[in-house]
């Protein structure tokens, strides 16, 4: 079966590129936030990203950005997920914000349709426990670009059904994307090292050792990295960085994960990074 028609929840960092990907590669998307003012922000990021699609991609053709807008409907109410064949769920990183989301969407979707969590962190198992249907719950960690990026996170849950795999990988390959399958345990494989490094990273600052440049240039030039560890926190967003890794915290119960306070103090403080234009670094955007 075909999908053709994908609903996306939360149109933030990854919502935005999320509906973009799959809107270009001629899908339906519904794409849904609780804030108004967030979904106008979608809308105008998407816009200027399929403006800079050629300038990105070689050899990609020249994308028609109102067409492609246009397979998009922006909204609020989880009515317009009636038709939806695949949903993949990018809300904030809170535990109590996702488990409200759930119940609503096995309401409002049909049957057949799969639900992909695109969480950093949090347990693919409990959250198919918020759903009448945990065999057709798994985890999609997307990253970030998502236009840009190739390949995906798969991830298991316990009761996770293969054929719920295969339907992921079907729409993996519709988007031009390939995916690794990985187990459930928080944070999965990626995060739980990511995380981990980029706390690290933080503490180096906190304590006095490195400038923020200064430990992005040397995994930049020592170890080859496209982007060092505070660089990509900031694309990440701090605010998820804090929220991942007091997921991650909890579920395991280990002070290895306890979140750097220069962190918490930069979250409380509004900055955090590129989504809203101050970081470790400055992006000359007003916050
Ligand atoms: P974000 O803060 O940019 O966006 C989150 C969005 O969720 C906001 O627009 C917010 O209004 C919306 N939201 C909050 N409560 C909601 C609700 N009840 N229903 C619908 N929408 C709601 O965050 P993000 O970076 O897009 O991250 C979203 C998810 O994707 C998180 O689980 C995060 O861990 C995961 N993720 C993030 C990245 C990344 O690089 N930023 C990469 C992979 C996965």
């Amino acid at each position: 079966m075909e999908i053709r028609v994908v609903g996306v929840v939360g149109a933030g960092v990854m919502g935005v590129g999320l509906g973009h990907n799959l809107a270009q590669t001629g899908h339906q998307v519904v794409l849904l936030d609780v804030s108004p003012a967030q979904l106008t922000h979608a809308e105008n990021e998407i816009r200027k990203n399929l403006r800079f699609h050629g300038m990105f991609q070689k050899g990609a053709q020249p994308v028609k950005a109102d067409e492609v807008l246009g397979r998009i409907r922006f909204t609020q109410s989880y009515q317009d997920f009636s038709e939806t064949d695949f949903v993949v769920e990018n809300a904030t990183e809170k535990w109590d914000i996702k488990k409200g989301i759930y119940p609503q969407l096995d309401e409002a979707c049909p049957e057949r349709a799969v639900f992909a969590a695109n969480t950093s962190c949090i347990s693919i198992t409990k959250i198919a426990g918020a759903t009448r249907r945990p065999d057709k719950v798994l985890g999609m960690h997307f990253m970030n670009p998502v236009p840009l990026k190739p390949m995906v996170e798969v991830i298991r849950g316990h009761h996770t059904s293969e054929e719920t795999l295969a339907t992921a990988f079907q729409l993996l390959t519709q988007m031009g994307k390939d995916g690794i399958v990985v187990n459930d345990y928080p944070g999965f494989v990626s995060n739980r090292v990511l995380m981990l490094t980029i706390n690290e990273a933080i503490y180096l600052l906190h304590d006095g050792v490195a400038t923020a440049d200064q430990v992005d240039h040397l995994f930049k030039t020592c170890f080859g990295h496209k982007m060092g560890p505070l660089e990509t926190a900031d694309l990440i967003g701090l605010d998820t960085i804090l929220y991942s890794i007091e997921v991650l915290y909890e579920s395991y119960s280990d002070s290895k994960y306890r979140p750097c306070p220069l962190l918490r103090k930069m979250v409380d403080a509004g900055l955090h990074g590129r989504k809203n234009g101050k970081g470790f670094y400055d992006y000359g955007v007003s916050m």
